[in-house]
């Protein structure tokens, strides 16, 4: 992977990388040195309007293609993400500052599992046939024809993987923006398919910023967004793709709370704290940012998340391997997290640890804030309201089961939540009494392929993974066949 400040990414068009007719460019900013690292073309008309002719084109084949056939050029796709890891990893963690160790280990490999699990459930799809009166019906689940993919700057490629891999499982053709921070991932999953012999045009990757998105998300040539990133910007494609009458996926974002009960195994709670809080160095939708703990514990468990906290935590450059804790992802998101970090503290929350902007070696002119943990917190703080999307834990004190219930529902936000106790009945109880479409009883942030994602309340609508996501990129065509006379009135 090149560091050449002059290379130019293209919008990656029909197979190949294509020239915008503007010459407009941004840039891309290593969050770990802060040095511009390369520039990337802005999707202009003439790249829009090549995109969707392509993307139209390349659904006449994808989706006249058996479904064994795509499921198994999927595959080899699989295959190829798993050679490029090495690669893929890089390109990750030079675009948002992570950790190598978690790209390698996590980003990729959870890319490659989901497209992996839709690839083998593509030639599974079947519709349903019933006799009536004589006749007889069937249906057929056909594919959606164009889609949008809009992604945040998280998990670049695992986002790209997670949008793709449903959709053209079962037919589906897709035209995806990633992040304008993060724009490289989705290009190199682009070229693995191409690699792997899926048609030019059936995923195409154009590039640029809200202005690019908002186009995809009101072009009445698409049939269905998915989207992920902010509540805000979520809510305003939700409108826009309401003009066009297109189905939307939205996943969003969270204020997650995790509830440790006093009988919970304290090490493995405060795994579970630190994992929701400081991997991706709290980037990530799921985050457990309001920690719940029981009084009868509650000093043993900072005690043990302090020592932890600031001895377990490796910062640095992010391509080292032994670092664990990274850059966040730029300038002006180093400020807004450490803008809520004063304001936890204006309000009244003590700092446990952490709580400064840190200039770790060998990343001096990085973007890092130290991991924070808040305690003495209440539910009022803005810390504990607001989504923050960095390395913030807020501690809260709790006493009863629905006292600790009623506070942790008391958010608009709905993603994910967990629970910490060795009561089976408990967990059960006070899980199905969560308003969190994601819930974990003794884990934190697993996200398997199998397993079905997304938001209650403002944090989302539709699912990703799981079975039930193909049933959002496919519409059922019922089929009536009169084997009777046809009776008229007329
Ligand atoms: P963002 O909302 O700022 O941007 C997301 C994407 O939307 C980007 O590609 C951006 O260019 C595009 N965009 C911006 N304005 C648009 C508009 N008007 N129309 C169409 N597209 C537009 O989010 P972000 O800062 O990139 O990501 C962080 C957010 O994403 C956090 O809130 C986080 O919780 C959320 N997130 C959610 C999940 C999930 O699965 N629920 C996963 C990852 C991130």
């Amino acid at each position: 992977m090149t560091q050449d400040r002059s290379e130019r990414l293209l919008n990656f068009i029909d197979g190949e990388f294509v020239a915008n007719q503007t010459g407009e460019t941004f840039d891309v900013v290593n969050p770990a040195t802060g040095e511009v690292i390369y520039v990337v073309e802005q999707a202009d008309e003439h790249i829009r309007s090549l995109a969707i002719e392509s993307a139209k084109k390349a659904f006449q084949t994808w989706s006249y293609m058996s479904a064994i056939e795509r499921s198994r050029i999927l595959h080899k796709a699989v295959s190829l993400l798993h050679e490029r890891t090495d690669h893929l990893a890089r390109v990750e963690t030079l675009d948002n500052g992570k950790p190598i160790q978690e790209a390698r280990e996590v980003d990729v490999v959870t890319g490659a599992d989901v497209l992996e699990f839709f690839a083998s459930l593509a030639p599974t799809q079947t519709g349903q046939q019933q006799e009536v009166d004589g006749d007889f019906y069937y249906t057929r689940k056909e594919p959606l024809g164009v889609c949008a993919g809009i992604g945040a700057w998280n998990y670049p490629l695992q986002i790209a993987c997670w949008k793709s891999a449903p959709a053209l499982a079962v037919g589906n053709v897709m035209i995806f923006k990633p992040s304008e921070e993060t724009p490289r991932g989705a290009v190199e999953l682009a070229r693995i398919f191409i690699d792997a012999g899926v048609p030019a045009g059936v995923f195409n990757v154009i590039q640029g910023d809200a202005e690019v998105g908002s186009w995809l998300t009101t072009s009445d040539e698409i049939e269905k967004v998915s989207f992920t990133g902010e509540v805000g910007t979520g809510r305003k494609v939700m409108e826009s793709a309401a003009s066009t009458l297109k189905d939307v996926t939205m996943e969003l974002g969270g204020k997650s709370p995790l509830l440790v009960f006093d009988d919970a195994d304290l090490d493995e709670a405060v795994s579970a704290a630190m994992l929701g809080n400081f991997f991706t160095q709290g980037e990530v939708c799921t985050n457990c940012t309001r920690v719940f703990v029981h009084d009868a514990i509650y000093d043993d468990f900072l005690a043990r998340l302090k020592t932890r906290t600031e001895e377990n935590i490796v910062a640095g450059d992010p391509l080292d391997t032994h670092t664990n804790f990274g850059a966040l992802i730029s300038k002006e998101h180093h400020k807004l997290v450490m803008d809520y970090i004063e304001k936890g503290k204006q309000e009244g929350a003590r700092v446990l640890t952490g709580g400064e902007a840190f200039s770790p070696d060998g990343a001096t002119s990085g973007f890092f804030v130290q991991p924070t943990v808040f305690v003495d917190c209440n539910d009022d703080m803005t810390i504990c309201r607001e989504e923050i999307f960095g390395p913030v834990m807020s501690v809260l004190r709790f006493s009863d089961e629905d006292e600790g219930i009623r506070r942790a529902n008391d958010t608009p936000m709905g993603l994910a939540a967990g629970v910490m106790t060795k009561d089976i009945r408990r967990a059960h109880r006070v899980v199905h009494q969560l308003q969190a479409g994601i819930c974990w009883v003794n884990s934190y942030g697993a996200s398997p392929a199998e397993m079905p994602v997304g938001g209650y309340k403002l944090s989302g609508i539709g699912r990703e993974n799981g079975v039930e996501t193909l049933n959002q990129y496919t519409q059922t065509k019922s089929v009536y066949v009169g084997m009777v006379k046809l009776e008229s009135p007329f």
